[in-house]
């Protein structure tokens, strides 16, 4: 008789509890994380709560517990503390991870065959999983990975061998090594690549590691919905039976709070979990605005590892390759003149690539040369043009390090200036039409000059990562 009153009355103080908490969290949050909580009982001071599983008891105790604990002792003074106890529901989710697993070895999932794997496992009846399933089902959890972004497909050079290693290596461990591993470059440098191909060497080599490849942008997108659809539980247990995460452009979620949030505990109890993380950004942890800062030092307590902005060498070995995947002969002159003119990202040099090799086939295979390729890109490489002048190159870096514009033409060897002068050398070559003598004559010096400018600083971009990031920051000042 005692025990069903001590029931009745715990139900009842919940229940008001719960109607505090509701309009105090709003709707959604207490829909995903309050309502499902069951009062059990009170005990000497102590009331226990069933949570239904142990990742939301965690959610719920770092959340919610202060509160539920204030509130109840508001209402019934001899309340001190507030216990959970996670009793799975019978409608458990338990068995999410196989499903995510079997459409996890399909290696390019088709929508038709996701929703087919779905279905299938919930033929059970039960409602926890169908309410899983459904966020599953109408998309699945990881992108589709590019058949071409293998490791075999990706050229090494100095710029990216640090970042390649890196790679190579959470691919090929089958303990967790670096944690998370933290890839940051400019655009079009290899980052999606070297995600994909962690996740196909992963696969192949474990076929029942679950392997979750989405942008950031996608995560965001997905959690959003959850909160639209009420269905955050959901979307928590998808990620936590991951083996391995792979978030790309995490820059998108600065500033976003809410995301940024929730992304923070996802990756928290993951690495607490021992699953392996790797996430890819435009900068480092610490350059990464609107990122609140225990986020940041998240990011970067595993192994952060950048690509530089490529060379010479790397486009012409990149160029070398990808004609040789495209099957056409195309003359190293060509070659050689793409790698000198297109030297913002790998992604335009391809692009160059394919325009000057499509156009060849268009026209019956004609034959490749330099005068065919300049005419064909002539509005591309007239846009670099356009846009950068050497007067431009110069204003910018003397103004970026602080020294004056007539340094630039003076006759001063000091490190201090000829740095400077070497780096406007530079990019004014990567960034312009010009020749060697006619960058020259803006420099008042002669072209071997300029030509040994040129090559020191690429030396400098691979030995010295904030030379790279200098000229980084100029480049892209110059082309904005
Ligand atoms: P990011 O994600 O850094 O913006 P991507 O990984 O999308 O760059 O790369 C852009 C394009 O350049 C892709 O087609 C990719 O295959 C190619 N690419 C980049 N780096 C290399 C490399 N080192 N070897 C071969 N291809 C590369
Ligand atoms: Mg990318």
């Amino acid at each position: 008789m005692e025990d069903i009153q001590d029931t009745n009355s715990v139900q009842i103080q919940w229940e008001q509890i719960c109607s505090k908490l509701k309009t105090e969290v709003g709707d959604t949050a207490f829909n995903s994380w309050l309502r499902p909580l069951e009062p059990a009982s009170i005990e000497e001071g102590k009331v226990n709560l069933k949570v239904p599983t142990r990742f939301m008891r965690n959610w719920v105790v770092t959340h919610y517990s202060d509160r539920i604990r204030a509130l109840w002792n508001k209402y019934n003074p001899d309340v001190e503390d507030i216990n959970f106890i996670v009793q799975p529901i019978q409608k458990e989710v338990g068995s999410l991870r196989g499903i995510i697993r079997s459409f996890e070895k399909v290696p390019t999932p088709k929508p038709d065959t996701e929703s087919f794997a779905v279905r299938d496992a919930s033929v059970n009846g039960a409602s926890a999983l169908d309410w899983a399933s459904d966020s599953l089902g109408k998309d699945s959890i990881s992108a589709p990975l590019d058949p071409r972004y293998t490791f075999e497909n990706f050229v090494v050079g100095k710029p990216n061998e640090f970042a390649y290693a890196a790679a190579k290596r959470v691919a090929e461990s089958k303990k967790v090594s670096f944690n998370p591993l933290f890839l940051y470059s400019g655009v079009g440098l290899g980052k999606t690549h070297l995600m994909h191909a962690i996740a196909w060497e992963i696969r192949r080599k474990d076929p029942s590691r679950t392997v979750v490849y989405l942008s950031a942008e996608k995560f965001m997108y997905k959690f959003v919905r959850a909160i639209r659809y009420k269905d955050t539980m959901a979307f928590k247990e998808q990620f936590r039976s991951v083996d391995v995460l792979m978030v790309d452009d995490v820059q998108f979620i600065c500033g976003k709070d809410q995301t940024q949030e929730e992304f923070f505990h996802t990756f928290n109890s993951l690495i607490e979990d021992g699953r392996q993380i790797i996430i890819s950004a435009d900068k480092s942890p610490a350059d990464l605005d609107g990122i609140e800062s225990r986020l940041k030092s998240r990011l970067s307590c595993g192994l952060v590892a950048d690509i530089h902005p490529t060379n010479f060498e790397l486009r012409l070995g990149i160029l070398e390759a990808k004609a040789e995947q495209l099957e056409v002969k195309v003359p190293e002159k060509v070659l050689e003149f793409l790698a000198h003119k297109i030297a913002t990202n790998v992604r335009e040099l391809e692009g160059a690539l394919k325009r000057v090799v499509a156009h060849s086939q268009l026209l019956g295979g004609r034959e490749i040369n330099l005068e065919m390729t300049q005419d064909v890109l002539r509005d591309m490489l007239r846009s670099y043009d356009k846009r950068i002048t050497i007067d431009d190159i110069q204003k910018k870096v003397s103004e970026h390090f602080n020294i004056s514009p007539k340094e630039m033409h003076s006759d001063r060897r000091a490190r201090s200036v000829a740095r400077p002068r070497q780096i406007a050398m530079y990019l004014a070559k990567q960034l312009t039409n010009r020749s060697l003598p006619e960058i020259g004559r803006k420099f008042e010096r002669d072209h071997t000059t300029v030509m040994h400018a040129v090559r020191k600083i690429e030396e400098l971009l691979v030995q010295d990562s904030s030379m790279a990031e200098d000229v980084e920051l100029l480049r892209r000042m110059l082309e904005n």
